[in-house]
């Protein structure tokens, strides 16, 4: 089982200090920790039981809950999308989860149900990112009807940031409208009220309201550029070097030959690929660290592989050294902006067949 060498290594405290640097950012409020996606890809229950001194959990559907549940978190679960059919009520009922309501058909079933006790419903309020939510104006017609139902239901305001992880003027601008928009809608009510994410939390601490909801930033990754934030890298993703060749400037390497060497080169082989969650789109240049050394990756991404170009390092590396694709040295940000990707998605997409160690 462990005998290929590519292996995901997770550094479990790193998600308790990274909650702590997400309270420090906004000490007044709760923190909802975002750990759908099985935990952005860290697995689910043993990132839950890091965060265990996070108020609440955030998942995106009720099979994520349950398994939280069943492993006996008893923490408020909120599930960011609500309900996806009305056969789920039932179940948000018996294991007391928290849902958000964002269009007008959850609504309905929810305004239908009888629920023999009191349910936490968030309401999504749309800012402008014009995904999930009501529109601003709807608001108070939506709060009157929940009000007046016969189920008691506890009520929180929400919304969400579309561009708050950019740092160009225009997106600062719309992000601080959206701020602005939510502020004014909710503030007409005595309810609670969340709006802030990993970025949102960065950039406006000031905002926090009654919960914030990092996610991203639990894992280590997603900080903003000049940020002085300490926060560490959860998972590090190695493996080895399998092979070592030698070619002639003007020969090319891997399927396609979309990287011909410039010079005499020589050429490591790293056993990690796409089937792996490596991205394919990674393109010649990408770095990796190998023995620690930075070298360029060259040539198409395989399933199984990868090729560095370790020239310069030809007296420092070895068939067995030790590659990091992404972790605390080389960051999983750096890497997902070579493959025109997020991290997110990176962190997400490590395949079935990568084991995850776990560091205590
Ligand atoms: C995923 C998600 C978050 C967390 O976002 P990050 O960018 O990972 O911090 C917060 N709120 C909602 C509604 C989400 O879907």
């Amino acid at each position: 089982m462990l005998y290929r060498p590519a292996k995901a290594y997770l550094n479990l405290p790193a998600l308790g200090h990274n909650l702590a640097v997400a309270k420090k950012l906004a000490p007044n409020s709760k923190v909802l920790a975002v750990i759908k996606a099985n935990g952005y890809g860290h697995g689910i229950s043993r990132v839950a039981q890091q965060l265990s001194h996070a108020d609440g959990f955030g998942v995106a559907s009720i099979d994520e809950a349950l398994i939280l549940r069943q492993k006996g978190f008893l923490h408020r679960i909120l599930l960011l999308e609500g309900l996806f059919s009305k056969v789920e009520l039932p179940l948000v009922i018996q294991n007391h989860l928290d849902l958000v309501v964002h269009s007008h058909y959850q609504l309905e079933w929810l305004l239908e149900f009888s629920a023999p006790f009191r349910i936490n419903v968030w309401i999504k309020i749309d800012t402008g990112m014009h995904r999930l939510g009501f529109h601003p104006d709807e608001i108070d017609s939506i709060i009157n009807k929940l009000k007046a139902s016969s189920s008691d239901f506890h009520l929180h305001l929400m919304s969400h940031l579309a561009s708050a992880d950019e740092d160009t003027l225009a997106a600062l601008n719309f992000t601080q409208h959206q701020v602005m928009t939510f502020e004014q809608v909710s503030s007409d009510y005595n309810l609670p009220r969340s709006l802030l994410n990993s970025s949102g939390v960065q950039h406006f601490s000031s905002k926090g309201f009654d919960w914030i909801r990092p996610g991203i930033m639990l894992y280590g990754s997603g900080q903003l550029q000049n940020s002085t934030l300490k926060l560490k890298a959860v998972m590090k993703l190695e493996s080895n070097v399998i092979a070592i060749k030698k070619i002639n400037a003007g020969e090319s390497v891997g399927y396609g030959n979309s990287w011909t060497a410039q010079r005499d080169s020589v050429i490591a082989v790293i056993a990690i690929g796409y089937g792996d969650g490596y991205p394919r789109h990674a393109p010649s240049g990408t770095p990796v660290l190998v023995n620690g050394y930075r070298v360029p990756l060259v040539g198409r991404v395989s399933m199984d592989m990868i090729t560095v170009d370790i020239t310069d390092y030809i007296d420092l590396i070895e068939v067995g050294s030790m590659a990091e694709l992404w972790g605390d040295s080389l960051s999983v940000d750096e890497v997902a902006q070579w493959a025109g990707t997020i991290s997110y998605e990176l962190l997400c997409g490590i395949t079935q067949r990568v084991p995850m160690i776990e560091i205590q």
